[in-house]
């Protein structure tokens, strides 16, 4: 470091038109996370913190704050999620997040959900890039390369269910009952699926500008709309709605690709488009080409996150972001993985992704590409963890931190 001109750590701020102000040296939380978490993490900070120095040099460099969250934060506080946790993240706008364990079958509420809302994290975004040399099932694996923008605070998961026989669920099915002409056996157990105009529209637009800004070909809505037809089928109407009124100039729908462009879609337009969720389950697999930005609704796109990213190596290739109009917390789209905690053996590239992701967040995309690139070297070179090495005769399996240190090597 320049001990003549160190740079000093000082906050990200957000001015009133939304845009990120970054300084040389932010503040840039963390949650260390349950089960596998803490591995990870350790292996990634290591990976993020070499990228920026390579990339910077002494101009530029992270300091890093833990706050607490899952069991750790239960342990020194009694609470899962403090109300210290969400202020902070308030207050320095980013964070890196390990994963966080939710009990089955009682207990408490996903606390992943619980961040997501109470931040208003409304796109859950999830780059799926193939790198050569992952395993892949497919026969043309470098086709993939989408991103999933799905929508986090609506839907089924909004967590508005009650149990069956409940009062709640009984008052419920009376009111449909009698009132609304259904005929619900009394014994069910009743969730809500709510979806709103202007919950679909921020999704569909934070989707629209990505695609713009990257140069992304097409904008596909996915949804289940011809069969919910005022939840999902109102997302698909609502999303056209916003490209025409808010992106008119830039985006084509196919109909007028046909018609006006003989199907060529010209340089600078985004073509928007949309596919019922079943179909684009095989889609994706039989022309991943034709896929660049995907917006879906909550649920489904909890689907296909996991199953995009079984096409290029698995969960442990799988970065994600959550975003708001003010935070982000990075985090990968893996579990805490409980069986192998503590071990030095899972796949950390997923979270390293999804601080490379945080970086370009904050613009410094040089060093996320640096470790773009340093990954790819390290998979083609055939050192890898155990979930790619038993998908790969030959490969030379890694502990977690090696892998971190062969990456570094590679950067
Ligand atoms: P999981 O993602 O932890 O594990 C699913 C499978 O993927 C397992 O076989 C696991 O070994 C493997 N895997 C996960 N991470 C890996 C990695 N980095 N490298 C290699 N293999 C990896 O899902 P689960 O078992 O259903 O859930 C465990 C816990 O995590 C649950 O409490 C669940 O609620 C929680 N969870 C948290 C998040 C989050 O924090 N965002 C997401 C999903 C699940």
């Amino acid at each position: 470091m320049n001990m003549q001109n160190p740079v000093e750590a000082q906050k990200l701020t957000i001015t009133t038109d939304g845009q990120l102000q970054v300084p040389d040296c932010p503040i840039v939380l963390y949650i260390e996370g349950d089960g596998t978490g803490p591995d990870i993490w350790r292996a990634t900070v290591r990976v993020l913190d070499t990228a920026v120095a390579k990339a910077y040099g002494d101009q530029r460099r992270i300091v890093w704050r833990e706050i607490l969250a899952g069991e750790k934060a239960f342990q020194q506080s009694g609470e899962y999620l403090p109300q210290e946790s969400i202020a902070a993240i308030q207050e320095y706008l980013v964070a890196l997040k390990g994963p966080l364990t939710t009990p089955v079958g009682g207990g408490f509420r996903s606390l992943n959900v619980t961040l997501r809302q109470v931040l208003d994290l409304y796109a859950c975004i999830r780059p799926v890039r193939y790198y050569p040399g992952a395993p892949s099932p497919l026969k043309a694996p470098e086709k993939v390369n989408m991103v999933v923008f799905r929508e986090n605070t609506e839907d089924v998961y909004a967590g508005i269910e009650w149990p069956a026989e409940s009062p709640e669920a009984r008052k419920v099915i009376d009111f449909l009952n009698s009132q609304l002409g259904c005929h619900i056996p009394l014994a069910s157990g009743i969730g809500i699926k709510p979806m709103s105009a202007a919950g679909s529209q921020r999704l569909v637009r934070k989707a629209l500008k990505y695609a713009l800004a990257h140069k992304c070909a097409s904008v596909t809505l996915m949804h289940k709309g011809n069969i919910m037809k005022f939840t999902e089928g109102a997302f698909k109407t609502w999303g056209y709605a916003v490209a025409a009124a808010e992106f008119g100039n830039q985006v084509l729908t196919e109909d007028q690709l046909a018609q006006d462009f003989k199907g060529q879609l010209p340089p600078g337009k985004i073509l928007i488009k949309d596919r019922i969720a079943d179909a684009m389950f095989q889609q994706v697999l039989l022309r991943p080409e034709e896929y660049s930005v995907i917006a879906t609704p909550n649920l489904n796109g909890d689907y296909l996150s996991d199953a995009l990213a079984a096409q290029v190596g698995g969960l442990g290739m799988a970065p994600g972001a959550n975003i708001g109009d003010h935070y982000a917390v990075f985090e990968a789209t893996h579990g805490s993985a409980p069986k192998y905690a503590g071990l030095d053996k899972v796949n950390p590239s997923s979270l390293i992704l999804s601080g490379a992701m945080l970086l370009e967040y904050l613009g410094w995309t040089e060093a996320a590409e640096l470790i773009h690139q340093g990954l790819g070297r390290t998979l083609l070179a055939g050192t890898v963890t155990y979930d790619l090495a038993r998908l790969l005769p030959g490969a030379q399996e890694l502990s977690c931190s090696g892998f971190a240190a062969a990456l570094i090597a590679n950067l």
